[in-house]
């Protein structure tokens, strides 16, 4: 019934929109048709939904982001409707395959990473867990650019994803908001009391856009909003003939850079400043429009911690904190005291990383002139604290707490003052924040830190990226782990019965097989599906340390070639973007790519091992690739990633770990025990007490025969007509991240995992007991945690 008055929409909008009917359409106008009506049935959800929420003036979470990662909606929007099979039967009677209609969405690039990625399975989490949230991010015209790899080298193209994304948007032209940037703030003391006023400020048009997040067989329906940039009365006519010219098109200057790039390159002032207006521009509007509703509805801003958590996602949003403080001082009169006492009653902060580049910090010089009130909020609340810490008598100095210190203002400072929670995204990461990189703050506020651990939202990265796999364990334990993976343990009956594994790595070869004939058509590398699938996918960065993989590689290459090794075939995996700035991740891409035609022109070599790196790595990318993994590569320096969601999804399809313990990785080895990952290198500790001594390359350069030939040889390697010494010369001076600490304790495990891996049954085990014991890393866990211990948000109902 709801299917048929679905298809009835889809034929009235092409009958309205284009005066055809489906026999005549064109496979575009199909998608279009789908994803508006798609839209449609989630509009009207979400009227209803938020009639509800009207009713019960419960409190709801705004999950402030710079980036998420969202995937193509349509699959995900159809599957949680559970529509998908009628619209797939429906479409396949009129000669059109839903599957060819999906993959003519782009993937909204409006994140880069984990974080992003985070983001999004936290707001599909929430939704289908019926919890109110709604996402703060920004409009990206181009979002995260679109990978080319050219002889090898990284190129970046703009990715004009709105062409055909636009179509899932909804416009709210009836919520625009102002934001001002520059100018200069006058004191006054009037009869109503001392008033501030920003005066000769350059003024931004912030147009809100929705994207409607379903939730899995439920009415709820949230929202991500988008903030574009316009230029608020476009061309200043005034200013022009007053001869100021540079200044009448200001406004339309700023407004046009804000909204075009997901992280623009910050190496000169100008990028750093381009930052810092995108996250004000975001944050701004998303709190005058949630402060001016909330009046409204409320009469007051008093008790505004009572309805609403605001949530820093990473330091981008921390300028939240200042704004909220801004509006409440300004616009609506409060004191300082009662600002305070509200602000840092409703926002909280998760901190994704210690790695110190990554933890913002803005000059004063750079962030006064454009921020003028703001800054002065933040010196304030950095006086007030500083004031306040000083007389808790911790013996700690500014330079370790200090907001604003040496002339910048450090973010992750700002959002610990301004917040009433802080927590970490694994449990190494969460005590390394309050024994190290926090431990001022931990002291000064004791209760003010704890752990979520990230999760993922299984429903996609196992029901929709493996719908084999999903079916067959619907089938053998039921369906009641697609709406709690808890339940997902059932499978552990199975450990012993030969037929099940079998079947799983029956349905495991499939998804191999798929991938296979991928890499065929996209690289034209003709790959084996009996080979291991050996998988390390994620963003290039050197901590992540795809320079040890590929040490490994070369390893491997140079032991078949000379010195007789017949090892079990594999093929090595790769996929990652390097930031456009970022020159030794690009070199590593790079290396990989010279060392994969190294491969491929070796007869002998290449019936053993083959190297395949999947250019423009994105969700719909990871979706193909991570159900096809035997291995799950997580060999991050230990103590560098903060959690990791890569590693979870790869458990969830079954890939067996290979990493360090590190992030997250320490939480899935409990889950599966030692004998179900394979767990090498130093640990955190051993890294710290090695940084304390020294890390000295050439001491494991020397005493390692295998390290000394792998690097000897890589320096005789030229690869049309490159020469790889650059390589070796990093890796023995520069590589802040130990490859060779741990390179041979990591070919140790390599060839533990070959072994093992020949034992069908014992690999086919191990497989099974990851995917079985994958139930904590459900994002729906994450969320509750969240609702529950930090936002105090009930379902509703
Ligand atoms: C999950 C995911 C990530 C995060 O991977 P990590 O291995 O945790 O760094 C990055 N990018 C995409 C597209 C993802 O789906």
């Amino acid at each position: 019934m709801r299917a048929k008055k679905f298809e009835i929409k889809i034929e009235k909008y092409l009958k309205r929109q284009f005066g055809i009917t489906i026999d005549a359409a064109s496979k575009r106008q199909i998608y279009e048709a789908v994803m508006s009506t798609v839209r449609e049935e989630l509009s009207e959800k979400k009227f209803v939904y938020e009639q509800e929420l009207k009713k019960t003036k419960q409190k709801r979470a705004y999950y402030m982001s710079m980036e998420f990662l969202v995937g193509r909606t349509l699959r995900n929007n159809l599957f949680n409707l559970g529509l998908e099979q009628e619209v797939k039967e429906y479409l396949a009677n009129n000669n059109f395959s839903l599957d060819e209609i999906y993959d003519i969405e782009p993937d909204p690039g409006l994140g880069n990473g984990g974080l992003g990625r985070l983001a999004s399975c936290y707001l599909d989490a929430l939704t289908s867990n019926d919890y109110p949230v709604t996402g703060f991010s920004i409009l990206y015209e181009y979002g995260i650019f679109k990978q080319v790899i050219n002889n090898g080298w990284q190129e970046e193209f703009p990715d004009y994803w709105l062409d055909l994304g636009k179509y899932g948007l909804v416009y709210r032209n009836d919520e625009e908001v102002e934001v001002r940037f520059y100018g200069y703030v006058e004191e006054k003391l009037t009869e109503k009391g001392f008033t501030v006023e920003h005066k000769d400020y350059t003024a931004i048009q912030a147009e809100p856009y929705d994207l409607l997040i379903s939730g899995y067989k439920t009415d709820s329906v949230n929202t991500l909003r988008l903030w574009e940039a316009k230029a608020k009365t476009g061309f200043n006519m005034k200013l022009f003939e007053k001869g100021e010219y540079s200044k009448s098109s200001e406004a339309e200057a700023i407004a046009s850079s804000i909204s075009k790039l997901l992280y623009p390159a910050d190496s000169t002032n100008e990028g750093k400043e381009l930052r810092i207006k995108q996250q004000y521009f975001f944050i701004s509007a998303s709190l005058q429009q949630l402060v001016k509703n909330y009046y409204n509805e409320f009469g007051t801003l008093e008790n505004l911690f009572e309805h609403v958590a605001l949530h820093i996602n990473d330091t981008h949003p921390a300028m939240g904190v200042p704004e909220l403080m801004r509006l409440l001082l300004d616009e609506y009169g409060y004191s300082w005291e009662k600002a305070w006492k509200i602000t840092t009653k409703t926002f909280a902060y998760t901190n994704h990383t210690i790695m110190s580049e990554a933890l913002e910090k803005w000059s004063v010089d750079l962030f006064k002139p454009l921020l003028p009130r703001i800054y002065s909020i933040i010196e304030e609340i950095n006086k007030r604290f500083c004031g306040w810490a000083l007389e808790q008598g911790k013996g700690y100095t500014l330079a370790q707490t200090a907001i604003i210190y040496d002339n910048q203002i450090r973010m992750a400072n700002l959002s610990i003052v301004g917040s009433h929670n802080v927590n970490g995204v694994s449990k190494l990461h969460s005590d390394i924040l309050v024994e190290s990189t926090f431990k001022a703050f931990n002291e000064l506020y004791p209760t003010k830190f704890g752990n979520v651990t990230n999760g993922i939202a299984h429903r996609r990265w196992l029901g929709q990226a493996n719908p084999e796999l999903a079916v067959y364990l619907e089938k053998l334990i039921g369906n009641d782990f697609i709406k709690d993976l808890s339940k997902i343990n059932k499978l552990n009956n199975y450990v012993n019965d030969k037929k099940v594994i079998e079947q799983l790595m029956d349905i495991k070869k499939i998804k191999k097989e798929q991938l296979a004939e991928y890499i065929q058509n996209t690289t034209g590398i003709t790959v084996n599906p009996n080979s291991i699938f050996d998988v390390q996918v994620k963003r290039l960065h050197e901590y992540k340390r795809q320079l040890l993989n590929a040490l490994h590689i070369v390893y491997l290459y140079k032991e078949i070639k000379y010195n007789g090794l017949r090892p079990v075939p594999r093929t090595f995996i790769f996929a990652a973007k390097a930031s456009s700035g970022y020159q030794m991740a690009k070199n590593i891409i790079k290396f990989i790519h010279s060392i994969s035609q190294m491969i491929e022109s070796d007869e002998l070599v290449r019936e053993y091992i083959k190297v395949v790196f999947l250019p423009d790595y994105k969700v719909t990318l990871a979706e193909k690739i991570i159900p096809a993994a035997d291995i799950s590569e997580q060999i991050s320096q230990a103590g560098k990633e903060a959690s990791g969601t890569g590693n979870m999804k790869l458990m969830l399809n079954g890939a067996i770990t290979l990493g360090t313990l590190d992030g997250a990785n320490v939480e899935i080895c409990e889950a599966v025990g030692y004998d179900n990952i394979f767990i090498f290198g130093l640990e955190t500790s051993q890294v710290n007490d090695l940084n304390l001594r020294g890390y000295k390359s050439w001491e494991y350069y020397s005493a390692s025969p295998r390290i000394k030939e792998t690097l000897d040889f890589i320096r005789t390697m030229t690869v049309g007509g490159m020469n790889f010494s650059f390589i070796v010369d990093y890796l023995l001076t520069q590589d802040n991240f130990m490859c060779l600490a741990d390179f041979d304790s990591y070919v140790e495990m390599q060839e533990k995992v070959s072994k093992i891996y020949q034992n069908k049954e014992k690999w086919g085990r191990m497989s099974l007991i990851n995917t079985a014991n994958a139930g904590i890393f459900s994002a729906d866990r994450s969320v509750e945690e969240y609702a529950k211990n930090i936002w105090n948000i009930k379902k509703v109902k």
